[in-house]
């Protein structure tokens, strides 16, 4: 795959494009039915307090196993279903499952105090986003403080009415908003003034070279002083070092995940942990 990467400079060389689109085609073809075919499965990576390492909150992650292609991580395929249009029905089903998910750890009297999970803004776009929260919260039996949506900068830049209205149901559900991959998007800061948004995620782009690379520590500060002064929450994700865990403390910031703690766990790995944690 890297030597095949390698040669793809050459964009030119015929069948080389002609492979890699029969690749995609392939891909979306199973895309379509992956769903229907129960190929979907999700995994959750905790959030945790990065002074104690106590797990607080989950993230749903969603993966993809397919008999054909195998292992399907989300950067292979999520932009592909948002080109297709696929990613509404696929995030509503994670929608779903989370919810369902967080309600089997509740009534396990898991303290584990909400579930985050990514929505794509095509998702966030199609018609009666708002509704069909609150209908999976209604059926899942959860408060909408029990959820986290992670919105991408690309949802917060669409001044439509329509995503207005959607923002404005959200607020009134309860529901937590935050940007992912914050600093990496289209940095347009008024909408934090604007929109009813609790955290922001600081990118892993970022933390990969802290505390060493000082325009990355810039960064990182930056982005902790907006948080600070406009009173909204700040996880990091992506902490893969002590070293870097250790920084962001110093920082000022309280939750965080990544690597050194846990990778996304399927459901019963993450309840053991948290139980462990207990005593
Ligand atoms: P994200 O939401 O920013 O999630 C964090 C990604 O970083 C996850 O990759 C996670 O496994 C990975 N990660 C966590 N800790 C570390 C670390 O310490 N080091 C490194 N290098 N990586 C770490 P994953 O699961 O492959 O997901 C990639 C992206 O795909 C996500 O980024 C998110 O944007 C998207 N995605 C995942 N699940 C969904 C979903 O259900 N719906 C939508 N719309 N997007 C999703
Ligand atoms: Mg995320
Ligand atoms: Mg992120
Ligand atoms: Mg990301």
């Amino acid at each position: 795959d890297s030597k095949r990467r390698q040669r793809n400079g050459f964009q030119s060389f015929s069948p080389e494009l002609a492979s890699r689109q029969h690749e995609r085609l392939q891909t979306e073809t199973q895309l379509r039915r992956a769903l229907d075919k129960g190929e979907f499965h999700l995994v959750y990576q905790p959030q945790v307090d990065l002074r104690t390492g106590r797990i607080l909150y989950a993230e749903a992650l969603v993966r993809w196993r397919n008999p054909q292609l195998g292992e399907m991580r989300p950067d292979r395929f999520i932009e592909l279903a948002e080109t297709t249009g696929d990613i509404v029905r696929i995030g509503q089903w994670v929608l779903q499952e989370a919810c369902a998910q967080m309600r089997r750890w509740r009534e396990q009297d898991l303290p584990i105090q909400r579930v985050a999970v990514n929505v794509s803004y095509r998702q966030f776009g199609a018609d009666d986003f708002g509704q069909g929260v609150q209908r999976v919260l209604h059926e899942a039996g959860l408060p909408g403080h029990a959820l986290e949506l992670e919105l991408t900068e690309r949802v917060l830049v669409d001044d439509a009415a329509d995503s207005l209205a959607v923002f404005d149901a959200l607020r009134r559900l309860g529901v937590q908003l935050s940007i992912d991959d914050f600093g990496e998007g289209y940095s347009a800061l008024n909408y934090l003034r604007r929109l009813p948004i609790h955290a922001l995620k600081l990118s892993q782009t970022f933390i990969k070279g802290v505390p060493g690379k000082p325009s990355d520590v810039a960064i990182c500060q930056a982005v902790a002083g907006i948080a600070g002064s406009l009173g909204l929450g700040l996880v990091a994700e992506g902490i893969e070092t002590e070293a870097q865990r250790d920084f962001l403390i110093r920082l000022g910031v309280k939750v965080g995940q990544g690597f050194l703690f846990a990778p996304g766990l399927l459901p019963g790995e993450f309840a053991k942990r948290v139980i462990a944690q207990q005593d």
